[in-house]
């Protein structure tokens, strides 16, 4: 029986996770469940599942939790969700932004093995995260869909030797059209992802191609190597999930339907795999298409590249300016360009730094004041 804590269960990939470990009652025990502020949602879930611990973000909401069982011990507030690691095998950390670099950099530091889905962690504290891992012996295991399926090209090895990591992109919801189509679309648009159904963070996220960016950023973390050693590429029917080319010229792809469900359920069992009812995927009649990536329809992209190769701190700064900039756009306080005009505004405000933990709360702070700044809000 693996007892895990789930942190981020009312959310997309956590409600998706609580849906494996229902399927398989007699393998999973959930220890802990922590969310940010659908406290109803949290109440059901813990009436459901019974674990020993729940967290709840937003403290304003706690009254909103009525009746939950004696043996659940409910905490509240900003810090709330550190508790949710007591007696636990495994975490799913899937808490989106900037919230998940707390929790998982508590993990490791106290020696819990992570399913990793939040990326936003790696991308602004990922040197840290990686060698508190390693000096600790945590195992970080990819959920996002692109590692997931490099981990898996890698035969569960993250040390393998390889030539180059081949990232597959969707695209998102305006991968079609131009520069002077997209710029007056609004994120009611964006959120129309042609494949997959997230959050709205991440699919606005992948309708500007930061996701990609910052997947690229993740991948370097991650599976340490360089930027000259990934290579992203749309692929717009979204059924190779990621590639590995190895030294002899072979290339590993791992595909099926697009479903978080999958890796999910691999990040707690591989190198075993579980049905969680995908269908099989019949390749007959189908083509599969790549392109390179339009840098200057998405600039996103090449800002999150540009940001890793300053390194440093600037990671933090592009994550936070666009995070704040993301939520701008979805409550249509600026455009589409507005969130690359952002991000690359508070990316020129930074001199190089090195990063520390504390470092990047200040970080984080000034960089969303500075989009605030930028359109006058
Ligand atoms: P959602 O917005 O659907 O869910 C986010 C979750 O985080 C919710 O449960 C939310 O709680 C919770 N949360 C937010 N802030 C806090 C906080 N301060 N403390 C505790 N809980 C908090 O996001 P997704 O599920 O789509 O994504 C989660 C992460 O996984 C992101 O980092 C994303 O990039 C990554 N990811 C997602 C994929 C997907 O398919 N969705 C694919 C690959 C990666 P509440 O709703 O109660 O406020
Ligand atoms: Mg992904």
């Amino acid at each position: 029986m693996k007892r895990i804590a789930i942190l981020g269960s009312t959310g997309s990939i956590g409600r998706q996770a609580l849906e494996v470990i229902e399927k398989y009652p007699d393998r999973f025990k959930v220890t802990a469940l922590a969310a940010g502020s659908n406290a109803k949602l949290l109440e059901k879930q813990i009436n459901k599942f019974r674990p020993e611990v729940a967290c709840l973000y937003d403290s304003e909401k706690i009254s909103l939790v009525r009746e939950i069982p004696k043996e659940t011990t409910l905490y509240t507030g900003e810090n709330s969700s550190l508790h949710a690691f007591e007696n636990c095998d495994l975490a799913l950390i899937a808490i989106s932004g900037f919230a998940g670099l707390k929790p998982t950099l508590y993990a490791v530091k106290n020696g819990i093995d992570v399913a990793l889905a939040n990326k936003e962690a790696l991308v602004v504290g990922g040197e840290m995260v990686i060698k508190t891992a390693e000096e600790k012996g945590v195992n970080i295991i990819p959920v996002d869909s692109e590692h997931s399926a490099i981990f898996q090209c890698l035969g569960f090895d993250r040390k393998k030797n390889f030539k180059k990591i081949l990232i597959t992109a969707s695209g998102g919801a305006f991968r079609n059209l131009t520069r002077e189509q997209i710029s007056p679309l609004k994120a009611s648009e964006a959120l129309k992802h042609p494949n997959w159904n997230m959050g709205k963070k991440i699919t606005i996220d992948c309708a500007t191609l930061m996701n990609k960016g910052l997947e690229v950023i993740e991948a370097c973390r991650l599976f340490g190597v360089g930027l000259d050693k990934v290579r992203a590429l749309m692929h717009p029917e979204s059924i190779i999930h990621s590639m590995v080319e190895f030294d002899d010229g072979a290339i590993m792809a791992q595909m099926g339907y697009p479903s978080m469900k999958v890796p999910i359920a691999l990040a707690f069992t591989y190198p075993e795999r579980l049905n969680v009812g995908v269908e099989s995927l019949d390749l007959v009649g189908r083509s599969l298409n790549f392109a390179e990536i339009d840098g200057e329809t998405f600039p996103c992209f090449g800002l999150a590249l540009k940001s890793y190769e300053i390194g440093g701190i600037h990671p933090c700064v592009l994550s936070a300016a666009n995070e704040e900039a993301v939520s701008l756009y979805l409550r249509d306080k600026i455009g589409f360009y507005g969130i690359s005009d952002a991000v690359e505004y508070a990316l020129g405000k930074f001199n190089k730094a090195e990063v520390d933990e504390k470092s990047l709360y200040e970080v984080d702070f000034e960089a969303r004041r500075l989009v605030k700044e930028r359109f006058d809000i």
